[in-house]
């Protein structure tokens, strides 16, 4: 009987997400039934603690990636921009309004403020906002420096007063980007993002009424205009991309570029920390960018949402959040069903993990019978008072959890080969062997995540303990594997036996996108991590690199899209040559225009082209290689 699909929602939310995973046939975790590490994927709004990502189980992900505040809080996002604005200069960095961070900046605002008073007299508008609230809360616009009033950390930043406006309303965009490995960088955009309308019209002249400048839903429900048929816009306060791109059509512009453009602002900002993400092979992240876009078809980054609202406020909504969880679970390219966890239960002498598929009415069952024996005989042949039993329970069911959690790890880590922390940036490829080694570079792992004084287990953040990992190197993983002298060879097979459990690459073969996508068939596999060998298309391998799925449903791989930029991502992410490489492409695009080059990509239809990767934004995304000549 086979182990179904568990999930785990943090105060019982967001609904689209349960819906989605039910619909598939994933099962709920409970807590009064299930064992604490029953679950596949732990799905919360609000951060996971430090623990969480150490006591994680092969089979086990989050929705988190650790330490990526650094472009979700408001003024870590300033002051990172501003970084590297400095490093690689404000040509490219630009598409974020300067900020200042308050109190500490007040110095260097006012006096902007009054160069710019100097130079346009009143004409300057600046935006208010606590950095640490969302959904528009505490957010004021003010002109006159007298009107700037705060008790708490806030930032003030450049007000885009020149908006792009449909029939009079300021809109932005929402894009969802999923960052499914920070180590080797790999970014996924998805196709169907939301734009999110103010219910009133734009008029400078009433900074206070936030419905007219403030393009939050959770503002602009309730306005009195929410509902109210507003001219081209409707009803309500969102579109669909899709809805968006038709709007693009009928204007004069080079949408392509504006795509490229945001594209790009996606992956410079990710940029801005992922040399500092620490490596967690079962993460997968969700980012909302909020997207601003003025009268000059000009993107500007507002910010960066960690836990995009996953609320169904109206049919825009259903459509586009269903479609993007959906194809984010595809993204994380899940077994149908877990032999890995089910494996680990039989192996360590349990019965069954909690939930099976197949099974009758899908009642779950009782996963320790081995443990509840025990507690049973201690029950009837020990004598402890009644009013200690509920202590000793409890007790006993914390010290079974624990040296199970131990069992799992150390069986895990036993069949494991050592992992060097400098080859998760530096040297992939190379062997490192000797057990000494083993302990000191886990550690170093392992505090990238944790305080320097954390104690803990490995498993969590060793990129070859699981096989959820990165999966496009599954094949260096052999030499690594095989390098290991340490190691029993059985234990190594029963290891990557259960690996191959989860290997799921022909059972997925055929992730369906919606909507009219491009090039279909010629799309490349999606596979999952295992040890075994997977036989690769030629579109998949690069110098026996693999390469991610260029598509998954509507999410469109953005990172890494050219050769250069895998090379620069493999190892320690060179963040130099990727970012000339955005210049590159963004450069061509705005002047190469339209006109794709699609004959001569059919004539190159079976040729030379390893590496390709679909442009972000059009509904049917053409391939980049469309537009350039390689170089
Ligand atoms: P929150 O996290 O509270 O939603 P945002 O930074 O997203 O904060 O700002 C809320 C809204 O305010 C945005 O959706 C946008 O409509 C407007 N806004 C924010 N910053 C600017 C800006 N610099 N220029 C113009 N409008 C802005």
């Amino acid at each position: 009987m086979a182990a179904s699909l568990v999930f785990r929602l943090h105060d019982r939310g967001p609904e689209v997400v349960r819906e989605v995973l039910l619909e598939r046939g994933w099962k709920e975790y409970d807590q009064e039934k299930c064992e604490e590490e029953d679950w596949n994927l732990y799905w919360r709004g609000s951060a996971f603690r430090n623990s969480e990502y150490h006591n994680l189980l092969p089979w086990q992900r989050l929705n988190h990636h650790p330490k990526t505040v650094g472009i979700t809080r408001k003024d870590c996002l300033a002051r990172n921009l501003r970084r590297m604005r400095a490093t690689f200069g404000s040509a490219l960095y630009d598409f974020s309004p300067t900020a200042f961070i308050l109190p500490n900046d007040y110095t260097r605002f006012l006096s902007e403020y009054n160069k710019l008073r100097l130079t346009r007299g009143l004409s300057a508008y600046w935006i208010c906002k606590p950095v640490d609230l969302s959904r528009g809360r505490g957010i004021f616009i003010f002109e006159d420096i007298k009107d700037l009033v705060y008790d708490c950390s806030v930032i003030v930043q450049k007000y885009v007063s020149n908006p792009l406006l449909i029939s009079g309303y300021k809109f932005d965009l929402r894009i969802y980007a999923c960052v499914k490995s920070f180590h080797p960088l790999t970014v996924y955009v998805h196709q169907e993002g939301l734009v999110r309308f103010a219910t009133e019209k734009y008029n400078l002249s009433s900074l206070h009424n936030l419905y007219a400048h403030l393009t939050n839903t959770s503002i602009n429900k309730f306005g009195p205009f929410y509902k109210t048929e507003k001219e081209r816009v409707g009803q309500g306060c969102k579109w669909t991309m899709s809805k968006f791109r038709h709007f693009l059509h009928s204007q004069d512009i080079n949408e392509l570029l504006l795509w490229q453009r945001i594209n790009s602002i996606v992956t410079l900002t990710l940029l801005t920390i992922a040399p500092s993400v620490p490596s967690c092979p079962n993460c997968v992240e969700l980012f909302g960018f909020d997207i601003l876009i003025d009268v000059k078809f000009k993107p500007w980054l507002l910010e960066v949402n960690y836990s995009p609202a996953l609320t169904l406020d109206c049919q825009a909504d259903i459509t586009v959040k269903k479609g993007l969880i959906g194809d984010l679970i595809d993204l994380m390219n899940y077994t149908l069903i877990d032999s890995l966890r089910e494996k680990a239960y039989q192996r360590r002498g349990y019965t069954q993990p909690c939930f099976h598929a197949n099974h009758p009415s899908h009642v779950s069952i009782p996963v320790l019978s081995k443990f509840k024996e025990t507690k049973f005989q201690k029950r009837r042949t020990g004598s402890p008072s009644p009013q200690t039993l509920p202590l000793i329970k409890t007790l006993e069911k914390m010290n079974q959890r624990q040296s199970r959690q131990h069992a799992f790890v150390a069986d895990y880590q036993r069949h494991l080969p050592p992992v060097d922390l400098d080859e998760t940036h530096a040297s992939r490829g190379r062997i490192v062997d000797t057990t000494a080694n083993k302990t000191r570079t886990d550690r170093k792992t392992l505090n990238l995540i944790l305080s320097p004084h954390s104690r803990t287990k490995v498993s969590v953040v060793n990129r070859q303990t699981c096989p959820a990992l990165a999966p496009w190197l599954a094949d260096n993983r052999s030499p690594h594997v095989s390098g290991v002298t340490d190691h029993d060879d059985t234990e190594i097979e029963a290891e990557m036996e259960l690996a191959r459990e989860t290997d799921v690459s022909s059972s997925i073969r055929d992730i369906p996108h919606r909507g009219l996508g491009f090039r279909r068939s010629k799309l490349p596999n999606i596979y999952s991590g295992s040890h075994r060998p997977v036989k690769m298309e030629r579109t998949t391998a690069l110098n026996r690199q693999h390469i991610p799925p260029l598509r998954v449903g509507d999410f469109i791989r953005t990172f890494p899209f050219n050769t250069a930029t895998l090379r620069a991502s493999q190892h320690e992410l060179d963040v130099k040559i990727v970012i000339q490489e955005l210049h590159r492409v963004t450069a061509q695009l705005a002047t190469s225009g339209r006109k794709l080059r699609r004959e001569e990509e059919e004539l190159k239809k079976d040729g030379e082209e390893d590496f390709d990767s679909l442009l972000w934004g059009p509904k049917e995304p053409p391939l980049l290689s469309q537009f350039f000549k390689p170089t």
